[in-house]
């Protein structure tokens, strides 16, 4: 949100569009009835306060099959689909 550059009211983003990686060009309307001034504003990124640390990636692990109980009444109190590793 920015304020009119004529009367100092809020004004409200019309529409947008994305110019570059970090800039956005607005069109902005005052919400004064008395001013109703129409205008253009460029929003851009102009520093990078903190960055998120660097990720080393690695492949996720392979799905891994799960064990049937064989005796379900008998493994009542253990996990019935336990993983095998
Ligand atoms: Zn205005």
């Amino acid at each position: 949100m920015m304020n009119c550059p004529k009367c100092s009211h809020a004004a409200h983003t019309r529409s947008s569009v994305v110019l570059s990686e970090n800039t956005k060009e607005r069109y902005n309307q005052c919400q004064n009835i008395n001013c109703g001034c129409t205008f253009k504003s460029l929003e851009t990124v102009t520093d990078i306060i903190m960055c998120p640390g660097r990720v080393n990636p690695v492949p996720p692990h392979p799905a891994l099959p799960v064990e049937a109980p064989k005796h379900p009444k008998a493994n009542s109190g253990s996990n019935p689909l336990r993983r095998v590793f």
